[in-house]
């Protein structure tokens, strides 16, 4: 399967769980933004997907990310879906676009000195460990607002929203009601209206679960084997 055909079919995909959610949820932004996830893939695939309609392009190493920006002509958005640590933020800030794996104070303080220092807001997200599970970053969900509130008092880190990476289930509706809660959790976050924010995006759902996403109110979704196939490791 080419890289287009497979951007159409979830494109298609997203579109009607769009039109099955709308009439039971509002979260401000009824557009869903696809993220190409193209870690691993070379820049080659990034140009055909970009060629496609693709507009923004998610690497988890900042590396990797940093090297491919270089050679890659086209402009596309970059988006930092992977783990950061507070050595790697200048290159990161340098980058990126959007961060979505905020996930403590510390880490948001060095992002606001790096971004002070180069002349830069930069846009972020709270990465939340809904399952809670051991082996993935993000906080609790109980501790959002408190590092949102944290966040907000930043001048030089714009808070704009949530991710999340649910655990792999076979079955996927599995997933629905971790998602639903983070969906509140985004609303709630957005109700509270702390200042210099711009709660806009709830980043949920990968090529296992964006289905499920989508219909819980996600807007940003993170697709890669989808659009690229397996990944060679
Ligand atoms: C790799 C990755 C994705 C994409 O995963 P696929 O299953 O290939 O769609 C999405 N989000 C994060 C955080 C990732 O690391």
């Amino acid at each position: 399967m080419s890289i287009v055909v497979n951007l159409t079919q979830i494109i298609e995909n997203i579109n009607s769980a769009v039109s099955r959610r709308n009439s039971r949820l509002i979260n401000g932004s009824k557009d869903v933004k696809l993220v190409a996830v193209t870690k691993n893939h070379e820049v080659a695939a990034i140009r055909e997907a970009v060629a496609a309609g693709v507009i923004a392009i998610g690497e988890n190493r900042i590396q990797e990310a940093t090297q491919k920006a270089q050679i890659l002509k086209e402009h596309v958005e970059w988006h930092l879906i992977g783990h950061l640590q507070t050595n790697k933020v200048r290159p990161a800030v340098q980058l990126f676009d959007l961060i979505h794996s905020v996930d403590s104070e510390k880490l948001a303080i060095e992002i606001d000195r790096i971004a002070g220092a180069l002349g830069k807001r930069q846009d972020v997200l709270i990465q939340i460990n809904m399952a809670n599970e051991d082996t993935k970053f993000g906080i609790a969900s109980k501790n959002a607002l408190a590092l949102g509130t944290f966040i907000s008092k930043l001048e030089h880190v714009r808070l704009c929203g949530v991710m999340t990476i649910a655990p792999f289930y076979e079955d996927i509706e599995q997933a629905r009601p971790l998602f639903r809660n983070m969906y509140q959790l985004f609303m709630e976050l957005k109700n509270v209206n702390l200042a210099n924010t711009n709660i806009e995006w709830l980043s949920m759902g990968m090529t296992n679960d964006y289905i499920v996403g989508v219909e819980e109110g996600s807007n940003l979704v993170r697709i890669g084997t989808g659009i690229f196939g397996q990944r060679q490791y």
